[in-house]
């Protein structure tokens, strides 16, 4: 790459949370980012934060799950910003239940976003990476893949990803490209203010709770795991591939 040109990053699930966290802090490391997200409209909020400080950015509605939208979404980001080099798979979802409770479609909407969704970005995206001889890929894994009671369809697709980042790493390494897993403990976002409603607890309340049980005593914020991710797609990562970093205030038992 010449010292000019500039990197072109895709970071999924990116209108809000994590994944908004992680375009922002991407496109201040002065990469050009792919806002995708299920809702076209709902990235604007996203991009225009990139493009106020100076940045460039693209919103892109897709569906991770469906290979049409994929590919589709891919092949425009190549036309409207340039080749991809670096995919942060972050779009998620939460059908969370009792094993007894949980429907074959909930089973089904977890796999098919987290793990057929990195997947299929993932194919989508290495060819551009292969070409270019350089690449980065990032997948939002979370301490939940070490078993969490309510989330067996998530615990397994989060547990997924590891093993998914891990074979990625093993596959791609010849051809200057990195795979690495972002496992985050609690971060405060609409996914997490969503369970402290089922659970029947205020955001508040949730967020403090949860954060006596970890050890530097507070939970955790979008940005702490846009700075894990950058570290993973900067340059001078190269020769780090296949780990899993856990990103949870302490560890994990
Ligand atoms: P969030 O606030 O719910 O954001 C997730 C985003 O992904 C939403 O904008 C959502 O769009 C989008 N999305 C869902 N399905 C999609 C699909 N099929 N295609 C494209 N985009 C889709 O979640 P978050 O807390 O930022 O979580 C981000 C990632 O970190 C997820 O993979 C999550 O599992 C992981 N994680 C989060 C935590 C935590 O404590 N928050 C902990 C561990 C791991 P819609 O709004 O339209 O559904």
């Amino acid at each position: 790459m010449s010292t000019t040109e500039q990197r072109v990053a895709i970071v999924t699930g990116a209108a809000r949370g994590i994944g908004a966290a992680t375009a922002v802090r991407l496109a201040a490391e002065g990469r050009a980012v792919a806002v995708l997200d299920l809702d076209e409209a709902a990235c604007k909020e996203t991009v225009e934060k990139i493009t106020a400080a100076g940045g460039r950015a693209l919103a892109v509605g897709c569906d991770v799950s469906d290979e049409a939208q994929v590919e589709a979404a891919v092949a425009r980001i190549v036309d409207e910003l340039g080749a991809p080099t670096i995919l942060v798979n972050n779009a998620g979802v939460l059908r969370d239940n009792l094993l007894f409770k949980m429907s074959a479609s909930d089973w089904d909407t977890v796999m098919n976003v987290h793990l057929r969704g990195a997947f299929l970005m993932s194919r989508a995206a290495q060819k551009h990476m292969v070409d270019a001889g350089f690449g980065r890929i990032v997948n939002l894994s979370s301490s939940s893949a070490l078993g969490n009671r309510g989330q067996v369809n998530y615990a397994a697709a989060k547990a997924g990803m590891q093993g998914f980042t891990k074979t990625l790493a093993k596959e791609l390494g010849k051809f200057g490209i990195t795979a690495n897993a972002v496992a985050p403990g609690f971060i405060a976002t609409e996914m997490t203010k969503v369970t402290g409603e089922r659970l029947g607890m205020g955001f508040e309340d949730f967020k403090a709770a949860a954060a006596t049980q970890i050890p530097v005593q507070r939970v955790g914020e979008p940005e702490d795991i846009a700075n894990a991710v950058a570290f993973f797609t900067g340059d001078a990562a190269g020769f780090v591939s296949g780990q899993v970093l856990y990103v949870a205030g302490g560890p994990l038992n």
